[in-house]
């Protein structure tokens, strides 16, 4: 009988467990754009344009096309279904609760009418809801989860390889073209995702690429330098190749071992990260809104819309912030440490919500993820299930002297302080006024003044905590 794949968060054919469990019977992939809550933001709506795109282009050079629509899926597969005569529906797991409830939902739709739908472990090393403690339940830290984790993968099998030729199934109904789904920007809107091109390839060739430059350039050097966010290659730049599963983390997972070196043992630590935060979300659905941590829905914010746009905006007045916030922008990704520091002056100096930060990244990441972002925030916010302690309170020029002591990154993002020294560039608010006119900057026109008094601002951040410390 004929079945179909629905792609969602797995758009590749090599390592595909839904694909090879439809083994040489006729396939109809198909992708359905949903709507609903978390629906990807800007720069992911980009990401997906152009991994859509190549994800067909591989299907039709396979000899099936993927079928593209927009709607509500518990609807449209049963029709899918009827029209093509499958008996099975083959996809992903999800963790997120939308998706999980849509899952739920079409499950049953598709068995009131004798179909089954089949979810398999594409996405993640381990399933969320197998990983437990001694005691039977859910992990809430890192650490013990991640030694978990380890042991069980062990015996990981290795990737399956891409078929080579599919049979289409018959029946189909026409579908969408690409350029319908709306995901890229559409004039009048500026064309903002210019920059994107010149930094990502999606779809699954460009995340084996990605891969193999990564292991040849990257990881011999990654426990050194993934802090250092000047570097090029200091990191992967994984992250939205994984998002969508462009590659597996079964594929990411054997390739660093069999490649090994020094940086190994460190970088699987962090692909362990991303199986944490899923794991958190699926037992916690509640957390892209809610506090982990209960004492923290008292917390005392000071919701103000014009320091969140300077934040967005990257004009703070601290370079490494301001230089992070327009890597994103350009961009749409920021180095996992930039990302920490400027995180965390928003929630803390800026006493903004961490929701808001966490909608801005939504919007303009590539790697948009509902776990790994709606963790880490919490994270930063010192909310979460294994969070930082609330009063480690990151000072942006001492991690931007510490992480980019040559100032690197932030000359590179923020042009306008290239040609301060390096004794300055991470303080230019406190450089004498002859560094700055030697170096063609007036503070507060060619560069914003700070927004606020770190001390201060520090002051206010453990004050607002002890308030709900106390309240406990
Ligand atoms: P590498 O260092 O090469 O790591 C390899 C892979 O491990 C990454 O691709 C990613 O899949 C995973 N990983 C690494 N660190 C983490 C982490 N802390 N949490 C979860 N997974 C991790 N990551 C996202 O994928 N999507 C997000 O929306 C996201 N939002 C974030 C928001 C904040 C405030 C912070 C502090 C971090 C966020 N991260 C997010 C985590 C991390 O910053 C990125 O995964 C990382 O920067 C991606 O770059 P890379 O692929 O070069 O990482």
């Amino acid at each position: 009988d004929p079945a179909i794949l629905w792609y969602r968060q797995d758009l590749r054919l090599a390592d595909n467990p839904a694909l090879a469990a439809i083994g040489d019977r006729p396939v109809l992939p198909v992708y359905i754009l949903e709507d609903g809550p978390w629906a990807p933001g800007g720069a992911a709506r980009w990401w997906l344009h152009h991994s859509l795109a190549a994800l067909s282009a591989s299907l039709a050079a396979a000899g099936t096309p993927l079928l593209i629509l927009r709607g509500d899926p518990r609807q449209i597969l049963p029709g899918l279904a009827d029209a093509t005569g499958a008996t099975e529906v083959h996809a992903d797991r999800r963790t997120e609760p939308a998706g999980r409830r849509c899952d739920a939902e079409t499950h049953v739709a598709l068995d009131a009418t004798g179909r089954r739908l089949v979810l398999h472990r594409t996405a993640l090393l381990h399933e969320p809801h197998l990983v437990r403690t001694g005691s039977g339940g859910p992990y809430g830290v890192y650490t013990p989860f991640s030694r978990a984790v380890f042991a069980l993968l062990d015996g990981l099998p290795p990737p399956i390889p891409a078929p080579t030729r599919l049979r289409p199934a018959t029946g189909a109904p026409a579908g969408l073209a690409l350029d319908a789904l709306g995901l890229l920007p559409k004039p009048p809107v500026p064309d903002w995702a210019a920059g994107f091109r010149d930094h990502w390839q999606p779809g699954e060739a460009g995340a084996a690429a990605r891969m193999a430059a990564f292991l040849e350039e990257g990881l011999d050097g990654y426990a050194a330098r993934r802090n250092d966010p000047g570097v090029i290659w200091g990191t992967s730049g994984l992250s939205p190749h994984l998002h969508l599963g462009e590659i597996s983390p079964r594929q990411v997972w054997h390739a660093a071992r069999d490649r090994g070196g020094r940086g190994l043992e460190t970088f699987l630590k962090e692909v362990l990260w991303r199986e944490f935060s899923h794991h958190l979300l699926w037992h916690r659905p509640e957390m892209p809104e809610t506090p982990l941590r209960p004492e923290f829905a008292a917390f005392p914010w000071r919701r103000d819309a014009a320091l969140l746009r300077a934040w967005q905006q990257g004009r703070t007045g601290f370079p490494i912030v301001d230089a992070g916030m327009r890597q994103l922008w350009q961009t749409g990704w920021m180095h996992n440490r930039v990302r920490m520091i400027a995180a965390s002056l928003l929630v803390k100096h800026l006493l903004q919500p961490w929701q808001d930060g966490e909608a801005w990244f939504w919007d303009t990441l590539v790697d948009a993820d509902l776990a790994a972002n709606s963790a880490s925030w919490q994270w930063v916010a010192g909310c979460g299930a294994d969070a930082a302690p609330y009063f480690r309170i990151f000072n942006p020029v001492l991690q931007g002297e510490k992480f980019d002591a040559n100032g690197a990154y932030v000359r590179r993002w923020c042009p306008e302080l290239a040609r301060l020294p390096d004794r300055w560039i991470h303080r230019v608010h406190e450089a004498p006024e002859i560094v700055l006119r030697g170096a063609g900057i007036v503070l507060g026109k060619t560069y914003p003044a700070p927004i606020v008094d770190l001390a201060e601002g520090r002051a206010r951040a453990l004050a607002a905590f002890a308030e709900i410390k106390g309240a406990d």
